[in-house]
């Protein structure tokens, strides 16, 4: 998962050396104030596995800086200690003082607090679920952090960097966090280099982006290694859903089970540390049809969110709990699930996933319960932004396809098309583009079939074609047409001068032995074929 606060632990030991000892009586007041501010900086740079081990020292500073009237030292040991608040799972203690700090510095004019504290006041607002104004105050924290020692800086530079990925700015992310990664290796800090990495690598994992998430994955373990740094929870939440998006479950459990062995323990260093993994490991067992595991798993990550006040993954735990009771085929309690989730979410940065909620709760002011569950179920067969069908109706029309194709001894064609280098679309555009684009490639392929033929996103930017009874010479020339469809149709008012095309790999089914995986593997080859002779063209195992 993302890391909100962004700091790793390894220097906490030491910390417990006596703090008396090491802030001693002042020859003088301006040697005591060096002194605190000295203490103070390393104090914010930790961030506690162990809480105390911060607690009790920064207590001890804004106690000293009180008793010598050093006004704003004293509010800058109130920010640490209301950090490790939010930790402890007391967010309205952290959001309470984070917003007294930052009324303070502003009155003041006091840059340090100003950017510590709407950096906090960041990490406050997303940790209720609100995006939006989290961004707004890492970019005003980041703004007054110019004159901050580098370290602090860069967690600044963090904080906002995984905000502007939280509000789908994806680009200015990106450029954040290359920025804030050679501050942390210039500084040869590990433990900042390895915060940044983590982010940087569930971005990509966000963005289904499996090479980079692997490539920064490794990265991670290097790192940890290299530098005897245990892996967080947060950090081993991330190595799980990069083994998850790959299909490989077993590893992403296995990624995991430290944490579930000690839950409560200092793996897991922030409030929201513990239901993160939990939705992870929700959607493992989800994906290996684990289905009693995954109700209590979601009742758990529940009832943690509730007594820690974490509204934001609350929301992302309604979610869940509402595609689990539709798996299952309970549609009402699915659709209450959804209601909750909709009513908690204020900021979620998903418009898919918006779409689909109201479009729930439109339906169900509509229409009666039993006739709206029915709509339910068609809505869960549905691409929210296409609004074609999607991957879930996709296999289980593929499966009978192909049961029936035996069955009757017709051929049966599946085709998988792929936009080209549509990476290029979202980063010279926009996501918002990209989104248009597919949106667009949808309704071409839902004019495209006719008859029993089926149209589904897989996923991203890739689409099925079901074509039933229709044979290899035949499938080739429809998709031919398909691909000119897409290669002449106006995209100017979406993309300007860059054009828009698709690859498309065949398969066809005409006797034998075959599975649905087989059919989709033989397409998967023939698309890999197709992009590799230039993209824009069909190819046929
Ligand atoms: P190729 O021609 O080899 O297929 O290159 P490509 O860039 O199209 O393929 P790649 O798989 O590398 O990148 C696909 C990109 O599609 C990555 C991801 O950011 C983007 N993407 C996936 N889902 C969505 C979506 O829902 N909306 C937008 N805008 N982009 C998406
Ligand atoms: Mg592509
Ligand atoms: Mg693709």
């Amino acid at each position: 998962m993302v890391i909100v606060t962004g700091r790793e632990t390894s220097q906490v030991t030491g910390l417990r050396a006596e703090p008396s000892a090491v802030i001693t009586t002042p020859p003088d007041q301006s040697s005591t104030r060096e002194q605190l501010i000295a203490r103070l900086q390393e104090l914010e740079l930790l961030t506690p596995k162990n809480f105390e081990a911060v607690s009790a020292p920064a207590a001890v500073v804004e106690l000293q800086a009180r008793h010598h009237g050093f006004d704003d030292l004293v509010h800058r040991a109130q920010l640490i200690l209301a950090d490790v608040a939010g930790r402890r799972g007391d967010l309205a203690e952290q959001g309470r003082v984070a917003a007294a700090v930052t009324l303070w510095a502003e009155q003041n004019g006091h840059d340090v607090l100003l950017a510590r504290g709407h950096r906090l006041q960041a990490i406050f607002y997303r940790r209720l679920g609100d995006s939006a104004q989290a961004l707004a105050h890492a970019v005003t924290g980041l703004q007054h952090a110019e004159n901050l020692p580098e370290r602090l800086r860069c967690s600044n530079l963090i904080t906002l960097a995984l905000l502007l990925d939280l509000n789908g700015q994806f680009h200015e992310a990106e450029r954040r966090f290359g920025e804030a990664l050679l501050i942390a290796e210039k500084n040869d800090d590990a433990d900042q280099a390895l915060t940044v990495i983590n982010n940087m690598a569930f971005t990509a994992y966000e963005n289904e982006d499996v090479d980079t998430a692997n490539d920064l994955a490794r990265q991670m373990r290097t790192i940890a290694a290299d530098h005897g740094i245990g892996l967080d929870g947060l950090y081993l939440d991330t190595l799980a859903r990069i083994a998850l998006l790959q299909g490989r479950p077993d590893e992403a459990e296995a990624a995991l089970q430290p944490v579930l062995d000690d839950p409560y323990g200092p793996l897991l260093s922030e409030a929201d540390s513990l239901p993160e993994c939990l939705l992870t490991l929700v959607e493992i067992y989800q994906s290996t049809g684990r289905a009693e595991l995954t109700g209590r798993t979601l009742d758990w990550a529940g009832e943690v969110c509730d007594k820690r006040g974490l509204a934001g993954v609350a929301a992302r735990v309604h979610r869940a709990r509402a595609e689990w009771h539709a798996e299952g085929g309970r549609f009402r309690e699915a659709y209450e699930e959804y209601r909750l989730y909709h009513a908690r979410s204020e900021a979620l940065h998903s418009a898919e996933r918006e779409a689909r909620a109201y479009a729930m709760q439109a339906i169900f002011e509509a229409e009666e319960a039993r006739r709206a569950s029915e709509r339910f179920q068609a809505l869960a067969y549905q691409d929210a932004l296409t609004g074609l069908y999607n991957r879930r109706y996709a296999d289980e029309r593929l499966a009978a396809a192909v049961a029936a194709a035996r069955r009757s001894g017709q051929p049966l064609s599946v085709a998988v098309v792929d936009a080209d280098h549509f990476k290029r679309i979202n980063d010279q555009l926009t996501h918002a583009a990209g989104d248009a684009v597919l949106r667009e490639l949808g309704a071409l392929l839902n004019r495209f079939v006719t008859g029993s033929e089926i149209a589904a996103r897989l996923g991203g930017e890739e689409f099925l074609l079901l074509l039933p009874g229709v044979g290899a010479t035949a499938a080739q020339h429809r998709c031919e047409t398909l691909a000119a469809m897409v290669r002449t149709n106006d995209w100017s008012p979406l993309t300007g001068t860059l054009p828009v095309t698709v690859s498309i790999g065949v398969a066809t089914h005409t006797d034998g032995p075959v599975t649905p995986d087989l059919l989709l593997g033989r397409a998967d080859t023939s698309l890999y074929a197709a992009k590799h002779a230039g993209r824009d063209r069909v190819s046929a195992a």
